[in-house]
């Protein structure tokens, strides 16, 4: 797992290639390491947890390199709302969808973002977690 920490905010090509170079998450949007993708468009990529902590985790993942949410910034602000607003139609996709009927709630998933060592954070390209399912689970 990578320790990757590089915050240099800046889109230049010696940046794209650093980032690239040492970073899991940014090997995966490029594709050069596989994933088992659900979603992409032009801003973000979603994949399964290789090591899942529910019956349905994703992890959503913004092609641009941005190391944690403390380092994202007001350019920043459509693609994180983006990223909350698509979780609830992904995880009903994949088995954590939220239902308010009848009979009250069911189903349901976790949104969730580790940031710094404190906060649990393993991989330094900013995340959401997407976790789901039936319970239990660990997450
Ligand atoms: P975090 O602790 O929030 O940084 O979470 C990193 C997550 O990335 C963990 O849940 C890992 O299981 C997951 N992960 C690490 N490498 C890969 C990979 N190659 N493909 C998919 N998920 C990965
Ligand atoms: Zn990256």
């Amino acid at each position: 797992m990578g320790y990757w920490r590089w915050n240099k905010q800046s889109n230049d090509a010696e940046y794209r290639r650093e980032t690239l170079d040492n970073c899991i998450f940014c090997k995966i949007v490029a594709g050069a390491i596989p994933s088992k993708k659900v979603f992409e468009d032009e801003d973000l990529i979603v994949f399964h947890d290789i090591n899942p902590a529910a019956p349905m985790h994703l992890l959503m993942v913004p092609r641009e390199h941005i190391a944690t949410l403390a380092d994202s910034d007001n350019r920043h602000q459509a693609l994180l709302g983006k990223m909350l607003l698509i979780a609830p139609k992904l995880a009903k996709e994949h088995g954590g969808g939220y239902q308010n009927g009848a009979d009250g709630p069911t189903g349901g998933f976790k949104t969730l973002i580790n940031t710094g060592p404190d906060g649990g954070q393993e991989v330094y390209h900013l995340h959401l977690h997407l976790m789901g399912g039936p319970r239990p689970w660990r997450g």
